[in-house]
């Protein structure tokens, strides 16, 4: 007989979908969308709808497995659980004798997982370890640095808001592929006769969809914004009544963007000088004006700065304190979470590791006085993710480096551990996720036995806890109160999580005083002293000062951003096949080339085999692969991060993918 379960979609999406989940027989038979959600009404998107394809996938981790042949080989022989955690507690039990606790590196993301599985009890085992901590910065360390300098990360306007707004600007985003239900009401918004301005050097909008495409190079969203500001200023646009009352750290603002003419805004962004005052105006004039920032600006040398001077224009124009003005970044902020003081975590004084850097990090010439020598990986596949994938590789093969890896399904990364564990998915276990997109606090529940011999992650830490001999609480708790520990620590808008409806799978809509947040109106910066920092201390010794690209050696940028198939690099077993690149026709007539063909992209880091496709949505001397391929589904082995540096933003240490330069030849 099938039965229906509701739960919630914890992939790493804005959205945060409610879900129905038909079971049949012990098997998910049918993932449609749920009730009861405030924001995700009626849909889901294709990828979690085939979720059950991960599920049952033959390359699913069903037990413990120990490493059999040579690193990088895949070979691996069956083990207990037992066996399997007295072999890390032993290895990590040596390494922290001979080298110290901070040899040990967890390596994890937050790719399909809530509050449990990421940052719970595993942070608690890490921190008692004395283990290195990890920096996470492959996406939204740079955005939340900023947002939290210059707003204290204040409410966003909700999606549902923008349909009242007459102008409005998506900058560094693409909700097709990355907020699916945010398209609905823009395109409500349109048809009220707001005007729609894209900014990507993608066009992923039609010409019918928005008014504008500005496709500006990629790292010079900066100097856009600046000119932007320039135009208003000189104007006399920008709103000093508001600025006096509510911001400070105006003036290096006004003399950074002082060097920004409209020409040469167009001669380094390559967007054309009309677009650009069209713009201006069309912004300015209108009320309610909001701007969608997305990630995309921030992964480049200039992101930080970028993702400042962005969001600083709602303030210097005065958009504010009406329904469907303002800004909208991430919205996780309108949920406290305070579970570190429930977990009672030891407070961690040890290193910091840029995820970003791994490459570099693993690699032990670059590290002799303080090797790691102890890699647990979990909830991600930094083969596939991390920059400079060859560097990646090369330090995962290194023989005297013990590596665990917990995962789903057998991954790019896999295949270099020395135990393998099997995890849970979110249909196998609880979890609680808070949304960064829609205003709510989700519930994740079981809704089918595990398959195999797979454990949620909190099961597995607090067991890798005791084995080590430690006798904290949290190592000891029982897995049914995880749920209600996790909601009594999350503080919302008017009280705490109800974890009766989180542990049926239900939402808990965020409940503003006046259902969705006005800003400077019922919601409020929440900076120490209430001002916006238009000049946040977080965007380092050169506020506003713009990078020109670093490598001049090849000539086409490369950007990685998400698509339909994959926002992150789940789901790639099953999800993307064939690697593609995107040309222009232009930049693909000179060099010979025509859709379909097969092609090496690269540059002093490595190559990509792969295929072309001729677009004129990428803009010419750009080329676009996706975010999170894995390395299957290339045909040389290498994806796109092959590509990328392994430099870091100035601002929070975040990744440059968007910095990689290539060249595209045919191959074959
Ligand atoms: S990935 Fe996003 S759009 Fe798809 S079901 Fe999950 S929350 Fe909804």
């Amino acid at each position: 007989m099938a039965t229906v379960h509701a739960t919630s979609c914890p992939l790493d999406c804005p959205d945060t979908c409610s879900l129905d989940v038909t079971v049949e027989e012990g098997r998910v038979a049918k993932i449609a969308a749920g009730n009861g959600h405030p924001a995700t009404s009626g849909f889901i998107c294709s990828k979690l709808a085939r979720f059950d394809r991960r599920l049952y996938h033959p390359d699913r981790l069903l037990y413990p497995m120990r490493r059999v042949g040579a690193k990088g080989e895949g070979r691996f022989d069956r083990i207990s659980w037992g066996e399997a955690i007295a072999t890390i507690t032993g290895r990590f039990k040596q390494i922290v004798e001979q080298w110290g606790g901070e040899a040990v590196l967890p390596y994890n993301y937050g790719g399909s997982n809530g509050m449990l599985t990421d940052g719970f009890i595993d942070a608690l085992f890490f921190a008692r370890l004395g283990a290195s901590r990890l920096q996470k910065t492959l996406c939204a360390a740079p955005t939340t640095a900023v947002a939290t300098a210059m707003y204290g990360k204040m409410p966003g306007v909700a999606f549902e808001d923008y349909p009242m707004a007459q102008s409005i600007i998506v900058w560094g985003a693409n909700p097709k592929a990355s907020s699916i239900h945010f398209v609905p009401h823009l395109r409500e918004a349109k048809r009220r006769g707001a005007f729609i301005a894209i900014v990507d050097p993608r066009r992923n909008f039609s010409q019918r969809e928005v008014d504008l495409h500005l496709p500006v190079r990629p790292g010079t969203d900066l100097p856009l914004a600046l000119g932007l500001i320039k135009l208003w200023h000189d104007a006399g646009q920008l709103d000093r009544g508001f600025l006096d009352r509510h911001a400070k750290g105006l003036e290096p603002l006004l003399r950074r963007a002082e060097e920004w003419s409209l020409d040469r805004v167009a001669e380094v962004t390559g967007v054309p000088h009309e677009d650009i005052t069209l713009l201006a105006g069309r912004f300015a004039g209108a009320a309610p004006a909001v701007i969608r920032c997305g990630w995309g600006l921030e992964r480049n040398r200039n992101g930080g700065q970028a993702v400042a001077a962005v969001l600083a224009i709602p303030a210097l124009l005065g958009k504010f304190g009406v329904r469907g003005g303002g800004y909208t970044l991430s919205n996780s902020g309108a949920v406290r979470s305070r579970m570190a003081e429930g977990l009672g975590t030891v407070p961690p004084d040890t290193r910091l590791i840029n995820m970003s850097e791994l490459g570099m990090v693993l690699n032990e010439h670059t590290m002799r006085n303080a090797p790691v020598k102890g890699l647990f990986v979990y909830n991600c596949n930094p083969v596939a993710t991390a920059p400079d994938q060859n560097a990646v590789i090369e330090g995962l093969r290194r023989d005297d480096l013990f590596t665990v890896v917990f995962e789903q399904v057998y991954t790019d990364t896999t295949k270099y551990a020395d135990i393998l564990l099997p995890a849970t998915t979110f249909l196998e276990h609880a979890d609680v996720r808070v949304s960064y997109g829609s205003y709510v606090v989700a519930g994740v529940t079981p809704v089918v036995d595990p398959e195999g011999e797979a454990r949620s992650n909190p099961d597995v830490f607090a067991e890798l806890g005791r084995a080590m001999g430690w006798d904290d609480q949290a190592f000891h708790w029982d897995a049914e109160s995880y749920v209600h520990r996790a909601a009594a620590h999350l503080r919302l808008p008017g009280g705490n999580a109800d974890a009766d409806v989180l542990n049926a799978g239900g939402v808990q809509p965020v409940a503003f005083p006046d259902a969705t947040p006005v800003q400077f109106e019922t919601v409020s910066p929440q900076t120490p002293d209430g001002l916006v920092d238009l000049t946040p201390a977080v965007l380092g010794d050169d506020p506003y000062g713009y990078l020109p690209p670093e490598n001049t050696r090849y000539p086409l940028a490369l950007i990685s951003p998400a698509n339909t198939k994959m926002i992150s690099s789940t789901l790639g077993e099953f999800n993307y096949e064939e690697l593609v690149v995107t040309m222009h026709p232009e930049d693909a007539g000179p060099r010979n080339l025509a859709d379909g063909d097969q092609v090496k992209v690269y540059n002093e880091l490595g190559e990509v085999v792969c295929l072309v496709e001729v677009r004129t949505m990428v803009r010419p001397g750009v080329v676009s692969m996706p975010k999170g391929a894995w390395v299957k589904s290339s045909r040389n082995g290498s994806t796109s991060t092959a590509l990328c540096p392994a430099s870091v933003n100035v601002v929070a240490g975040g990744a440059c993918y968007n910095d990689a330069r290539v060249e595209v030849v045919r191959s074959g």
